[in-house]
């Protein structure tokens, strides 16, 4: 059996032909910025991954989407870098348009499945998974299942405060660790990630100070998941954990100076995410699994 994995991210659009966890096919569009746009090309690129496909082998198509959905998981409510979706029932009109099981999730839980049933958290019992990239997101698998919480917005550790009196937040609060742990934070120092990562490469001490002080409040941040909900696994994906080896130390210094239990401090492991750039469409395949 078959399932189609589409990762809807802000600029991209990833796209994944996933048969027994397995990536058969693989394939990338620039995201349309219209609605009518973007189901287009969920159309016509899920028609070419399954070309040469009997529709009885394809269990369905998964869709992962930015920002927050509703509990019911069958609405967008409002993603602040893809406005053409809110409050748009995505799931039910991709499922009119294909004739194929569909189901929706947030990108970030996205990733955290998909690491945890078969990336960095396999065989793992309680995977933390972070993404880190414009924004942070999270995630949370259980038993290889999704922790949603009482109201389908459990994991959201972008927005848990770091710093009481902080910088102000998009989502209205402050001091969230989103400030400090995204590329907002690379921004404030001058430059996107990708060029502190460069001159990191070659060794500039600036960027990888720069590195440093990322990694304290990430690992601050890292550190009070911990404390609250106990992971055997925290995975560690997005653009920023490219540079992921010039701040994993100072992360690991935070958990060690503020992780309560002798034993998390001592046995949590804290990995790279597997699958790259394509760990969120993978785990939209696995929603229909
Ligand atoms: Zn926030």
């Amino acid at each position: 059996m078959y399932s189609v994995g589409v990762d809807i991210g802000a600029t991209k659009t990833n796209f994944v032909l996933v048969q027994r966890g397995k990536i058969l096919k693989r394939e990338g569009v620039l995201t349309a910025k219209n609605q009518k746009g973007l189901l287009e090309a969920i159309e016509a690129v899920s028609e070419d991954l399954l070309s040469g496909i009997s529709r009885s082998e394809v269990k369905g198509i998964g869709l992962g989407v930015p920002g927050p959905i509703n509990k019911e998981r069958t609405e967008i409510l409002n993603p602040p870098n893809l406005t053409s979706l809110s409050n748009q029932p995505l799931a039910k009109i991709v499922q009119g348009h294909l004739r194929l099981k569909t189901k929706m999730e947030n990108d970030a839980n996205c990733f955290a499945l998909a690491e945890a049933r078969l990336g960095g958290g396999k065989k793992s019992k309680v995977v933390l998974g972070i993404t880190l990239g414009s924004g942070v997101g999270g995630g949370l698998v259980i038993n290889g299942e999704l922790h949603k919480g009482a109201f389908g917005a459990a994991g959201e550790i972008g927005h848990m405060t770091i710093n009481y009196n902080g910088l102000k937040c998009s989502c209205g609060g402050q001091g969230c660790l989103e400030q400090y742990a995204s590329e907002k934070f690379f921004l404030r120092k001058g430059a996107y990630p990708q060029a502190f990562q460069e001159k990191a490469q070659k060794g500039d001490k600036r960027a990888l100070n720069v590195y440093q002080e990322y990694g304290r409040y990430l690992g601050a941040g890292i550190s009070s998941a911990i404390n609250l909900i106990d992971p055997d696994v925290v995975v560690i994906g997005g653009g920023i954990s490219s540079g992921y080896k010039f701040f994993i130390k100072s992360v690991q210094a935070e958990v060690a100076l503020r992780v309560i239990s002798p034993s998390a401090r001592k046995y949590v492991k804290i990995k790279e995410a597997q699958f790259g750039a394509w760990s969120g469409a993978v785990g939209a395949a696995l929603l229909v699994d």
